[in-house]
């Protein structure tokens, strides 16, 4: 059975309010059917509530990061509840830029995991390896610990409620983009450790991204690959006309 694309826009820290509503506007009534190609923005927190609100009928508003917790004192943070209550859809966990800059941990990744489920939010889990472990030959082994700890003690049938998006870090905003045959064979590795850690079924229906430097150029070889189910995008999906492209690429 064929799995659904997604293609997911990471706005990172860009956009003004109405950068953000002129984008809504131009992409909402051209992003395909959602039965067909899942299209969702992952915006800065702060522009959710107007993205939601206007939210057409087939794109979709994600959060790019939130706090594990139910609720308490953690001045500053969204919890997945809070998300949920404006109308949110996903959330991006465990990016690299997160892990880099703003201490998260696989423990950390596997907290907002599951808190996300819980609320019924599509929790988009990355992972990834540095130039280092790739040229050194490790990336397997790197990726399989960080998706081991990202699913610990979550059910089969929660896994299937996530998106796994592996992110080469060497890849994510430098322009140099995984070749089709490296990121689809990271893919089906991340597969396999799924597959060993629940059943067939759930490997073969769990979404996988790919995300990493994926533009208007490279998207068509990238999806045609057979096991990368979509894309994580950051800098190209800050144009209407590119993210509508990327999107197109998926149908
Ligand atoms: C990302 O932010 O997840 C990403 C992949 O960025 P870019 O597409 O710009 O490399």
């Amino acid at each position: 059975m064929r799995r659904k694309p997604l293609i997911a826009g990471n706005w990172k820290m860009y956009k003004t309010k109405d950068d953000a509503l002129a984008f809504i506007y131009a992409v909402n009534v051209e992003v395909p059917d959602k039965d067909v190609v899942e299209s969702v923005i992952c915006a800065p927190a702060i522009f959710l509530k107007d993205l939601v609100k206007r939210e057409g009928e087939n794109l979709r508003i994600g959060a790019q990061n939130m706090h594990y917790a139910e609720e308490g004192a953690y001045t500053g943070e969204i919890s997945a509840a809070m998300l949920k209550s404006y109308g949110v859809d996903y959330v991006i966990v465990g990016h690299s830029e997160r892990r880099a800059y703003f201490n998260e941990t696989d423990e950390t990744v596997n907290l907002k995991l599951i808190s996300a489920v819980n609320v019924d939010i599509t929790p988009i889990v990355c992972v990834g390896e540095s130039l280092e472990i790739r040229e050194a030959g490790t990336t397997n082994q790197v990726v399989k610990k960080q998706i081991e700890k990202a699913y610990l003690n979550v059910s089969a049938q929660d896994a299937l409620k996530t998106v796994v998006a592996y992110e080469p870090i060497w890849a994510i905003g430098t322009g140099v983009t995984a070749t089709p045959e490296q990121a689809n064979e990271t893919i089906i590795a991340i597969r396999s450790v799924i597959k060993k850690l629940y059943n067939e079924e759930v490997s073969e229906q769990i979404r996988i991204l790919y995300g990493g430097s994926v533009n208007t150029k490279n998207v068509d070889s990238l999806l045609s690959m057979s096991d990368i189910d979509g894309a994580l995008v950051g800098g190209a999906s800050l144009d209407p006309n590119s993210f509508l492209t990327l999107v197109r690429a998926a149908l």
